[in-house]
């Protein structure tokens, strides 16, 4: 385990870095670290990120209850809880609302085509939890079905969540997944979103193997081939990109040849 006076330091390290990219505004945004089995370490309610110090920050136990500190945690508190209690793997958790990947939460598109090979090395696919009501266990709830297949989420009409073996590696899936879901919105603005092959897939993969990266859903894709093995099946039709595209050219084709058929 890491001493938690590392953790406390990386914990502000990481808010003052998501204030100043603008993954949070006001007060919004939480950060928490795993201490030990029963502690968990988090940002307290009510503070911006921009702000908030190392000895502000509350430990809690798996149930919640305040161990030290004088502020309130988190409003989302049971949403950390929950990523701890159901993935032993992971000593950290981030959310905030970074404005491009929040904007695809907003959108229900899930940022899950395999497109950039750094990202499908890394976090892999991005699926979107349905709205909860924030602070609520609605928002828990709707993670959890994602919990174990994925490590970066984005919450319907919310924000983004990742999660990591440590502080910065959480963090910097929050990264990756906000430049991703910037590149993904230029990439559709300039009308062609070119997904990586079936094979370029493989490849990765093998490069993967070799690096030794861990991740939980490293070379999931959705929309990109129908072989491909991870396709997260809870996306709207509607939000499926380049497929709905092709969809809608299907219905266009089939609609051009009834009308021709009819003379019209
Ligand atoms: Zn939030």
């Amino acid at each position: 385990m890491v001493h938690i006076y590392q953790l406390r330091r990386d914990i502000v390290h990481v808010c003052q870095r998501m204030y100043q990219r603008g993954y949070v505004a006001a007060n919004d945004g939480n950060v928490s670290a795993r201490v030990s089995d029963d502690r968990i370490l988090i940002t307290p309610s009510g503070m911006s990120k921009g702000f908030v110090r190392e000895d502000q920050l509350i430990i809690c136990d798996m149930d919640g209850k305040v161990i030290s500190g004088n502020l309130n945690p988190s409003s989302e508190l049971p949403m950390h809880l929950m990523v701890y209690r159901e993935r032993p793997d992971v000593n950290a958790v981030v959310h905030a609302h970074p404005v491009v990947a929040t904007g695809f939460a907003v959108a229900g598109i899930p940022l899950a085509q395999c497109v950039l090979p750094e990202v499908v090395l890394t976090v892999g696919a991005v699926p979107v939890a349905e709205y909860g009501t924030p602070s609520t266990e609605e928002v828990p709830e709707s993670i959890k079905k994602y919990i174990q297949n994925y490590d970066a989420f984005l919450l319907a009409n919310h924000g983004a969540l990742t999660v990591g073996p440590d502080v910065i590696t959480a963090y910097h899936r929050m990264e990756t997944i906000e430049h991703f879901a910037q590149i993904t919105l230029v990439a559709r603005q300039l009308g062609r979103v070119n997904v990586l092959s079936d094979e370029q897939v493989q490849k990765l993969m093998q490069v993967r193997e070799k690096l030794g990266i861990k991740g939980r859903n490293p070379l999931s894709c959705q929309g990109c081939t129908a072989s491909c093995p991870n396709r997260i099946a809870s996306e709207p039709r509607a939000s499926s990109g380049e497929g709905a595209a092709s969809e809608d050219d299907v219905v266009g084709r089939i609609v051009s040849q009834v009308l021709a058929r009819l003379g019209k």
